[in-house]
């Protein structure tokens, strides 16, 4: 009798064994004692009926955690792979539902599948979505629910093996990021399908790479290779060379900076973007001017991820308000902003991309550690107990600052627009602009009157985060925490 439809159907993959024969333990390189452990587990499923007439059972809950793209998943379809099962590939989140009854119910769903094809393999990838607060808001107390589907697995586990009485999961594995040779044999594994200049070559610079890929996990280092193989397609070239190599493993970790280029071989489109950039930027230096730190210059000569414009310190210790925090989260969004705007938000680039992480790095600092906001100055015992508590409320706070941020910013950019184009014409045509200069464009340029941008709403941020946690918000601006989660002050 299912009342809950297809609603209760899991919605796991369901790849059948001819599938899953292509990956095998050689795909995963690095950390040979999980191969060891899974092997042994992979030979115990191919006899099973051997192994049972020595008494031993196959282990049927293996858990496998790491930071992702370790190759956990690699791992479970190599098990699946080596020993010719099928596999049922399913997420942790598939099983969170608003729904009294959905979670389980898919849980069962899954469960029964795969006693059908039984020997089979049952993946659950993010399985700690299931039954903590992870996954978002918990807008009407999906909780319980969660907690539901967790026990619901965990039974459904106990009854795959009622002849033993060894816990649910008999193996916990660590899949830990690779040691510098684990790297070197994950980046042997990913080069075997490319092309190199001479096996010697190719020893040398993996090594290299693998000097320089410290805290990489095997995913990031597959995207190295398969970038650099990009690049030297890009160049018409035969064989990957160092060049191409080092140029993808800074693509890889995030700054895709061209370096000191001259803006003579900078493509005109790039040119512009940023031009409008450091404009954009200037009209806000300018918008909220800082005494402490006046902007002195920028110029377009080189592209970092990071604005151009230059600025002098002024000794003596600033004396920040909140207000001075909030105006540089609304300055720091002006190169996102300004390129959306532009260019639109299916057509922005890397060089706008440390905007809004900037900015939402000053958000976090402001909500939590000047002691200015409605948070309070928050102390966490350590970082689960920020997680699980009071992550959503610091979230939904932060969001709000963003929110504020991003339309304030885009309010005094389009007002300022005349000042925006003509500083962005100053720059393309000389290359440079210096801070008189922005002034005066900024002061006589005609401006187009804006709406009022909907001010921070702090307290509605936190009575919003208080409905999703577990404790809630009392009144206004006296946020209540169970004793012993987080030290607080109240104001
Ligand atoms: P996880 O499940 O831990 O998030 P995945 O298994 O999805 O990670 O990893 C993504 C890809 O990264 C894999 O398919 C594989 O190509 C590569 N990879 C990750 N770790 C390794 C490794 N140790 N050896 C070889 N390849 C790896």
């Amino acid at each position: 009798h299912d009342t809950l439809g297809s609603l209760g159907k899991s919605r796991a993959k369901f790849i059948s064994a001819e599938e899953t024969t292509g990956v095998t333990f050689d795909d995963f390189a690095g950390q040979d004692y999980i191969k060891l452990e899974l092997q042994e587990i992979v030979r115990i499923l191919k006899n099973d009926k051997e192994f049972q007439d020595k008494g031993i059972y196959c282990p049927k809950g293996v858990l496998l955690h790491g930071p992702p793209g370790t190759g956990k998943t690699l791992l479970a379809k190599a098990i699946a792979g080596e020993a010719g099962l099928p596999f049922f590939a399913a997420n942790g989140t598939d099983f969170v539902e608003m729904f009294v009854g959905v979670a389980a119910a898919r849980v069962k769903d899954l469960f029964s599948s795969a006693r059908f094809y039984a020997p089979s393999i049952i993946f659950i990838d993010e399985i700690d979505a299931i039954g903590s607060k992870r996954g978002g808001p918990d807008i009407g107390g999906g909780g319980a629910e969660r907690e539901q589907g967790l026990l619901q697995i965990l039974t459904e586990m106990d009854g795959f093996k009622e002849s033993t009485s060894q816990g649910r999961f008999d193996r916990i594995i660590r899949v830990g990021l690779p040691s510098k040779d684990g790297r070197v044999a994950i980046l042997q594994v990913h080069a075997r399908n490319k092309y190199f200049r001479s096996e010697m070559e190719k020893q040398v610079l993996l090594q290299e790479v693998a000097e320089l890929t410290e805290d990489f996990t095997g995913a990031e280092l597959q995207n190295i290779l398969n970038e650099a193989g990009i690049l030297t397609a890009r160049k018409d070239q035969d064989y990957i060379g160092r060049e191409e190599l080092l140029e993808a493993l800074k693509r890889q970790k995030g700054t895709f900076e061209t370096g000191q280029e001259d803006t003579k071989d900078m493509p005109e489109e790039l040119k512009l973007r940023l031009a409008y950039r450091e404009a954009a930027v200037a009209v806000l230096a300018c918008f909220y001017p800082n005494s402490h730190c006046p902007f002195v210059e920028t110029d377009i000569r080189s592209i970092h991820s990071k604005p151009n414009m230059r600025y002098n310190t002024v000794s003596g210790k600033p004396f920040l308000r909140k207000s001075d925090y909030v105006n540089s989260i609304v300055r720091a969004c002006a190169p996102r902003v300004i390129e959306e705007e532009i260019f639109g938000i299916d057509n922005l680039c890397w060089i706008s991309a440390n905007a809004t992480s900037v900015a939402s790095t000053r958000a976090q600092r402001l909500i939590l550690q000047t002691g200015m906001t409605a948070f309070g100055k928050a102390y966490y015992r350590n970082q689960s107990d920020l997680v699980l508590h009071l992550a959503a409320k610091l979230e939904a706070l932060r969001h709000e600052y963003m929110r504020f941020a991003v339309e304030k910013c885009s309010s005094v950019l389009r007002e300022y627009r005349s000042a925006v184009e003509t500083i962005t014409d100053v720059l393309l045509e000389k290359g440079e602009i210096k801070a008189k200069e922005i002034w005066d464009i900024y002061r006589k340029a005609p401006r187009i009157p804006q709406p009022p941008v909907h001010p921070v709403d702090e307290y509605g941020a936190l009575i919003y985060a208080g409905r999703w946690g577990n404790h809630g918000v009392s009144l206004p601006g006296r946020v209540t925490f169970a004793p012993g989660y987080a030290g607080f002050s109240t104001f």
